[in-house]
């Protein structure tokens, strides 16, 4: 039994209805498996901007970091497009406020959507991956970043830490250990001083995790590897701009945006959980959204800031039962579907799976 609070941020868009989904599944989780879960609403994004003039405001923060994890739809939309104050700058500050520097993205290919992937069914088959992005440090954070000379010359700084590229690499070894005990650590040790320093300092947390195998590969060769043989792959843990180019060409093995989910951690503090997929405009409002990557953010959520992996579990395998039984929304549809499912059917069909 434990008692658990949870901040949801749904955001805009669709953010509203895919939230109301998981507080549903979570809430029948809780009462199957004797937890309480206690959620409050927080304002983020655009709607945030609409209500106070800030895209975070300060009780969101409060309200973050006066919980156990913290649950977000998605932000942003057309409507907020040409203000100054962007939806988006709610979820960069966001992330700082709790200093979340580990981005998880787990890549899982469900057997009955594999026809959704552009790659060979034989290719994808079984294929579970989790990255683990550094998230607050290297070039997008790194100073001086600007133009000189007449805006002739320009300069980026990559900077990294030794202590960040630790804290970031014996996360990864901690989640290799719930999985299959491998990591491929990926860098461009070939060209970059920082990318030896990291190897360096993967090779020295590896000595911590002898039941753990580790190797290391350039980012180059990682980019083919992950289209030419994903299943090769348990966890990779990269830097900040190679991994978030390497998590977006991951997740399009599975061919389908409504379904990831995410996480990002910090060492002591609330984890947040959201989908990877955004608000998606055009749909919202329409009970047409695909829930379940907003669901599997939950599951997330409960394993790894809970550490309630059997109910975490539960969820992943409910989800995992109700596409094989054909059902589908709008953008995971393929010749089989009669008709389409909406957000509510799909919520409900999770539910009574559990
Ligand atoms: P998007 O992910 O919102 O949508 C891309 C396409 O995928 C759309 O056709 C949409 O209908 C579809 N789609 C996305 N999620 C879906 C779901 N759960 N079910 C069914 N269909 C789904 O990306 P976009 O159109 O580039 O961006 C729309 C807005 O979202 C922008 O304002 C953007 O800045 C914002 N955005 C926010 C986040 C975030 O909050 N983390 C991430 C990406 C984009």
């Amino acid at each position: 039994m434990a008692n658990k609070k949870i901040a949801v941020l749904p955001g805009d868009g669709i953010g509203q209805e895919i939230a109301d989904g998981a507080i549903k599944v979570l809430e029948v989780i809780a009462k199957r498996f004797g937890h309480s879960f206690t959620f409050e609403k927080g304002l983020i994004g655009g709607c945030a901007i609409d209500q106070t003039g800030s895209p975070l405001p300060e009780e969101t923060i409060a309200l973050c970091k006066n919980s156990d994890a913290v649950l977000m739809g998605a932000v942003g939309g057309p409507k907020w497009d040409l203000g100054t104050v962007r939806p988006e700058q709610g979820l960069l500050a966001i992330r700082k406020e709790l200093n979340l520097f580990a981005n998880l993205r787990p890549v899982t290919v469900f057997k009955s959507l594999q026809q959704a992937s552009t790659l060979k069914e034989e290719v994808i088959d079984g294929v579970d991956i989790l990255i683990v992005r550094e998230l607050t440090g290297g070039l997008y954070f790194g100073k001086p970043s600007e133009r000189r000379e007449n805006g002739q010359v320009v300069v980026d700084t990559l900077y990294y830490t030794k202590e960040e590229m630790e804290r970031i690499i014996k996360k990864a070894f901690d989640l290799a250990r719930l999985r299959n005990k491998k990591v491929t650590s990926v860098d461009k040790a070939n060209v970059l001083e920082s990318s030896r320093m990291w190897r360096e300092t993967a090779n020295e947390i590896a000595k911590d995790y002898p039941d753990v195998e580790l190797n290391h590969m350039l980012v180059d060769n990682c980019a083919m590897q992950l289209v030419r043989d994903p299943r090769q792959f348990d966890v990779i843990v990269t830097e900040n701009l190679f991994g978030d180019i390497l998590s977006d060409e991951a997740a399009m093995l599975t061919g389908s945006l409504g379904m990831l989910p995410s996480a990002s951690l910090t060492d002591n503090g609330p984890g947040l959980y959201e989908p990877v997929h955004g608000s998606a405009p055009d749909i919202a409002g329409q009970n047409k959204a695909n829930p379940l990557a907003m669901i599997l953010s939950s599951a997330m959520m409960i394993r790894y800031s809970f550490e309630m992996l059997e109910e975490a579990d539960k969820i992943e395998q409910a989800v995992s039962e109700v596409l094989a039984n054909g059902l589908r929304t709008g953008d995971i549809a393929d010749d089989k579907t009669k008709s389409l499912a909406t957000t509510d059917e799909m919520i409900e069909a999770v539910i009574s799976h559990l």
